[in-house]
Formats: C-alpha cells, structure tokens, sequence
C-alpha cells in the first residue's frame, strides 16, 4: 500500500495548517469584518464605534437574521443615511454568486461563490418533501489529501471566516424562502458541513458559526442545532474539544475504510490518528451527547468494497449508536476509481444490516450538476468550466 505523506495538522492553530499546505503563498487575507463575525453584544459595541445607539444592533440583526434581508435600502425602519453607513460598515459582500446551477427538476441548487480575495468555494441546497438541507464549505479547498476527492485534490487555499460560513446559509435560506426550492417546504431546516474543506480544521471558526446558526433570531438564525451535522476526516484532538463544548450537533465521520492499511491510503490523516482511536472519540461524543454518529463510506470498486471489510465494519460498529452511509463513489475527474457495482452494494448493506448495524445508501443528488460528495473543485474553474461542490451531503436520519 502506497503511504502517503503525513499531512501537518494542527487543528489548534489552524493556520498553521494553512501555512502547511500553501506552499510559499503569503498569509491568506481574511475578509471584511462582517455582522455576522460578531454576536450581539460585538454589534453592540459596532454600533457605539459608529456613533449610533445600541437599539440599531439589534435593527439591523432582524433584517439579517430574521428577514433574511441584507439590501440596505430594505431597511426602511432606519433612516436613510444611517442604513447605508451602517451596511457598508456591517454588511460587506462577502459572496458573490458566479454560478447557480439546478438539477433535480429544481430541488438540487448548487451556487459557486467568489470570496473577496477571488478564492471560489460552494454551497448546495438540497430540497425534500418535508425539509430542505444546506451544505456548506468550511475552507476553500482543503488541506486533506484524500485521493478520492475533487476537492481534496486541490489543497488548501484558506479558512473561511466566521461570516462567510454563516452568509452561506442566510443567503440559501433566502433562496427556500423564495420557494424556489421545487416539492419543498419554504424554510431551511438543516445545516450539513459537508461541502469544501474540512470543518475541525477550521475548528474556532467552525464552532462560531454554528452557535451563530443556532442562537434565536435577531442575534443568530435559530436553526436547531440536531439539524447541524458536522463532518470530519477525523481529527481526533478536534473531536476531543468538540465534546467539551456541550452541543448537540451530529457528528460525521468520514471513515471509508475499518483498517489502517487502507484507511492510510484512502484517509491520508488516519496516518496520524488510527481507525481505533477516531472511534473511540467517534463513539466518546455519542456517549456525551446521545446523539447518533453517522459514519460516512464511499463504495469504491474492488477497492474498499469486500465482503470482508464488510464484517470487520459490522463488528466496529456493532452495538453502538452508529448509522453507516455509504456513498456511491461519484466520478472525479481523472480518477481511477469508480462506484461499486450494485450486487456488490447490496451485499455490503447486507452485511452490516446482518451485524446489527443501521446502513442506509445515500441518493447521489447533485451528480449532473457535480454537486455530489467530493466533486467539488471550485479551483478549476478559473481555467474551465468544470466544478462541483459535495452535495448528496444529507444524512439520513
Ligand atoms: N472534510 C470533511 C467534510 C467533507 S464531507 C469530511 O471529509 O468529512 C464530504 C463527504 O464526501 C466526505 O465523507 C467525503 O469523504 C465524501 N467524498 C469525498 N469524495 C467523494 C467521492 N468522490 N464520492 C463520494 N463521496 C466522496
């Protein structure tokens, strides 16, 4: 088995991970400070710097946060010279949409986004009958490596901030508000971190956002945090700090292999934290939580798909508060890997189901649009018309 570098994670200090894995690149510029970096009592303390009373934190937060509303001249309850200030102070354009593409008859959304400093990363919205699903990007690019992913292919450009993260969803829950979310309910329920980049790697960021998401409108969005599901390589000291800080998002794990051999190669980041050890802290954070981990493995043809790896999975996992998704592999460009074949799909199910072990197969939503898991590569863009943002993130609960 070919062992891949070992890749400088520091999940503490996330930009040195970014150093890492920038080559020579100076320190990437993080974005305007936006309202959505701060929390209500940040807005406040804007507001004074501005010359303004207090009372128009909370104004301008209801606009954002409650009427999804970010055009100042919207704001009517402000008088017109104060909106303008305070949006060009506490409103910049974080993302600029380039590109939305739609498939699904509609249901499946996938926006490319400029950021301030040109990097391009992407959102997804995924509509269902009863919810509708954002899946958002952490990190444009990503510093993993995983060999099987569009976006891991592309390294890592930088950490999203705070409000770039959280602009995404505010941005798409105008979109479900809209209705134009075919055969869906109008409002945006859920939150998956399954899009660009690696979330614990971004970790103070990446927790921010989410308190932001689930703190009551008008200082967050007031989503639950069970509907925030954060996904993870598995960086084990992040998932460690994860447990510390007492919240009740659902953890994934990006597992795709129970053995080290193999996990070292498809995971480059199992070479630092074993199969057993992102377990544990995995089966750690459902013990504090009691909330149920769900473990993400993409089916790759005679690659990780044996009867075998089945059983080994099963006996993991059997008897703990887990659900297997597995993922149909989705084409990247020049990979040489494929999808399992379905008999091959259907016995691996078989088998974990055997073992006790809920498994479900995730629908590929998003394919055509290259919106599916690990299509993403926003990067190639600048020369091509290719991309893609991981999107059949929902996970089945
Ligand atoms: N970095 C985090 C968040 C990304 S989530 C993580 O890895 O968990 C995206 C999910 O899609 C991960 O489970 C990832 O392993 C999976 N994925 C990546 N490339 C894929 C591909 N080509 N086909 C199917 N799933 C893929």
């Amino acid at each position: 088995m070919t062992i891949l570098p070992v890749i400088p994670i520091s999940p503490d200090q996330p930009d040195t991970l970014q150093s890492g894995a920038v080559s020579k690149r100076s320190r990437p510029k993080m974005p305007p400070r936006h309202l959505a970096d701060l929390d209500l009592a940040g807005r406040k303390s804007a507001m004074a710097a501005l010359g303004e009373p207090s009372f128009r934190a909370k104004q301008i937060s209801t606009h954002y946060f409650g009427r999804l509303v970010r055009d100042a001249a919207a704001m009517t309850d402000l008088p017109a010279a104060t909106r303008d200030r305070l949006a060009a102070d506490l409103l910049p354009t974080l993302l600029t949409p380039i590109r939305e593409q739609a498939c699904d008859d509609g249901a499946t959304r996938k926006t490319l986004w400029r950021l301030h400093d040109g990097a391009l990363v992407e959102s997804v919205l995924m509509g269902y009958p009863d919810r509708i699903t954002a899946c958002v990007s952490s990190q444009a690019g990503c510093g993993m490596a995983c060999p099987f992913c569009a976006t891991g292919q592309q390294g890592l450009t930088r950490n999203l901030s705070v409000a770039e993260i959280v602009d995404q969803v505010v941005y798409l829950a105008g979109v479900a508000a809209s209705g134009k979310v075919t055969g869906s309910p109008p409002r945006l329920s859920r939150v998956v971190f399954m899009g660009m980049g690696e979330p614990l790697a971004n970790y103070p960021r990446v927790i921010e956002a989410v308190r932001r998401l689930t703190t009551p409108a008008p200082e967050g969005l007031g989503l639950s945090q069970r509907h925030i599901t954060v996904s993870t390589v598995g960086l084990v000291p992040a998932m460690r700090r994860l447990i510390a800080e007492q919240l009740s998002v659902t953890l994934a794990l990006s597992l795709h292999a129970p053995d080290d051999d193999l996990r070292d190669e498809l995971v480059p980041v199992n070479q630092r934290w074993k199969v057993a050890e992102v377990l544990d802290a995995a089966f750690e954070y459902v013990a504090q939580t009691g909330r149920r981990v769900s473990i993400e493995y993409a089916l790759i043809r005679d690659v990780n798909d044996q009867p075998w790896r089945a059983d080994l999975l099963g006996r993991l996992l059997s008897g703990k508060l887990a659900h297997v998704n597995l993922i149909p592999l989705n084409p990247t460009p020049g990979s040489k890997w494929d999808a399992s074949p379905k008999p091959v799909e259907r016995e691996f199910v078989r088998r974990l189901r055997e073992a006790g072990v809920s498994t479900t197969v995730r629908d590929t939503r998003g394919q055509e649009i290259d919106g599916a898991c690990g299509q993403l590569a926003a990067g190639e863009l600048t020369e091509a018309s290719a991309g893609g943002a991981a999107a059949d993130a929902e996970v089945a609960q």
